[in-house]
């Protein structure tokens, strides 16, 4: 028997769990469907346990900075087995803290894999179910290069299968999960080569943010190779890693762990979509109108399928408005995909959000003007181990509206959120100036800008 819902979301991760939770909370009858691990990848191998990590790294800076704060303290070793044992716990946790959050939202939790029959119908472990509303969120998978030799490496997601700290890592890549897998193996004890096809990491990041990174990391201990484009990876006798350069031919060091952080594709292939008649880009991800339409009535999609703005708390804003919108009696709900900040978790950490100097110029001209500083913070007056801050205003017009903020350095994380809601609101540079600083803090000079 075919079962009936009013909304089925395909994928329970950022996006998926989001609009099934938001269209229930009005009444409608939905159901998730997930093939592997409720969650998806926020809660199971990317934000959250990447952020265990993160902290687990930022520990092991501060023990290095301790004898310098007057502490009499001798490091006896570090246990991966423990951090990951914990960290595995707290995801399980949350695991099962989503299985009753369904169940007590009566929303219906279904295990499989999706396939559309029809533009209303999937079929899910042999059986059939119907909806009014179906939502599109299996969200992406890491991409492996087609080269000889590449199954001798892992991904993010077998990063976190790690048994053991790895000696000598390779990571290949430049965006943001190869800059903080790299970073975080690194403060944990690993010798790391980060590998760069170009010159640049970050590259869509303002150039201070990427230049001041790469001299820190560099600073911090991490080998940086650019312009490297591996052509084949051969594993000896030994286990060890060889990678050859595709243009060059030369060998590249002796590794223990290859990790490709090369970006993500869509996964959007084995649902049979053509079948159904949804288009799908190139790349595979899904177009979406302003709305999350795609190009059949009742289908949406959301989160990173549709390839914009790969976030978490993207997905769930599309996720939640898209919820408003079909069942909340709203219906001119929808995600403005502006202004959104991000965070880097790099050692030390980027934050930014809105326009990067350059596309500020590109766009405005010489309309734009810039504010900028770098200095020691505080934390690392007298250390042995200095890190830098640097942060940059990007304003624009003779109200110096504040179109882009970016900091990089200890504190960054936790720095911008607020910044972005007053850019959200139209502040100028005025603004900043106007508000009284916190002092003394490292996001003082926020404000008090020259
Ligand atoms: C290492 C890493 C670190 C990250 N760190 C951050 C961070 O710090 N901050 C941040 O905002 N974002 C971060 N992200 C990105 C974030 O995880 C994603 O943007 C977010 O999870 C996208 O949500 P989604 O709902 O689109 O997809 P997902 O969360 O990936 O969920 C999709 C789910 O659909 C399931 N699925 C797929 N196809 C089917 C099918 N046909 N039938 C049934 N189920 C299916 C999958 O198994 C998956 O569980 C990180 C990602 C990675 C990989």
């Amino acid at each position: 028997m075919t079962k009936k819902y009013d909304l089925i979301a395909i994928g329970a991760g950022s996006g998926g769990l989001s609009v099934a939770e938001r269209a229930a909370k009005y009444g409608a009858k939905c159901a998730v469907i997930e093939a592997k691990r409720i969650g998806g990848t926020c809660v199971n191998l990317g934000c959250v346990p990447k952020k265990v990590m993160w902290y687990g790294a930022g520990i092991a800076h501060t023990l290095h900075d301790a004898t310098d704060y007057g502490f009499d303290i001798a490091i006896n070793g570090f246990s991966w087995e423990t951090l990951k044992q914990h960290r595995d716990e707290y995801v399980s946790g949350i695991n099962s803290w989503y299985h009753t959050y369904l169940k007590d939202s009566d929303i219906d939790e279904i295990t499989g894999y999706a396939r559309f029959i029809d533009a209303h119908t999937l079929e899910v472990n042999g059986e059939q179910l119907q909806a009014e509303h179906i939502v599109i969120a299996p969200g992406a998978y890491p991409v492996v290069p087609s080269i000889p030799g590449a199954e001798h490496g892992i991904t993010s997601d077998g990063f976190f299968e790690l048994e053991t700290l790895p000696q000598r890592v390779a990571v290949v890549g430049s965006g943001y999960i190869a800059v903080e897998i790299a970073g975080l193996l690194n403060a944990l004890g690993s010798d790391v080569t980060l590998l760069l096809r170009r010159e640049h990491l970050l590259r869509p990041f303002d150039a201070m943010l990427r230049e001041c990174l790469m001299e820190e990391m560099m600073d911090g201990g991490v080998n940086i190779i650019t312009s490297s484009q591996i052509g084949e990876v051969k594993k000896q006798d030994d286990e060890e890693l060889e990678l050859i350069c595709a243009d060059t031919g030369q060998q590249l060091g002796r590794f223990d762990q290859l990790l490709w952080a090369i970006g993500r594709a869509p996964a959007s292939s084995g649902m049979n979509l053509e079948m159904a008649g949804i288009v799908t880009d190139e790349q595979g991800h899904i177009p979406t109108d302003e709305w999350q339409n795609t190009n059949l009535a009742g289908v949406y999609a959301i989160g990173d399928v549709t390839g914009r703005a790969q976030l978490t708390p993207v997905a769930i804003a599309a996720g939640r408005r898209l919820g408003d919108r079909l069942f909340g009696n709203m219906s001119e709900r929808k995600l403005d995909y502006d202004l959104i900040p991000t965070v880097v978790f790099s050692h030390p950490p980027i934050a930014t959000v809105g326009l990067t100097e350059s596309e500020a110029r590109e766009i405005h001209g010489d309309a734009v003007k810039i504010y900028q500083s770098r200095f020691t913070p505080m934390y690392h007056a007298f250390t042995k181990h200095q890190s830098k801050m640097a942060m940059k205003l990007v304003t624009v017009g003779a109200r110096e509206k504040v179109v882009g903020c970016h900091v990089i350095g200890i504190g960054a994380d936790e720095m911008l959120q607020g910044f972005a809601v007053a850019m959200r609101m139209g502040a100028t540079k005025k603004d900043f100036d106007d508000t009284i600083a916190i002092h003394p803090s490292a996001a003082e000079e926020l404000v008090t800008m020259r």
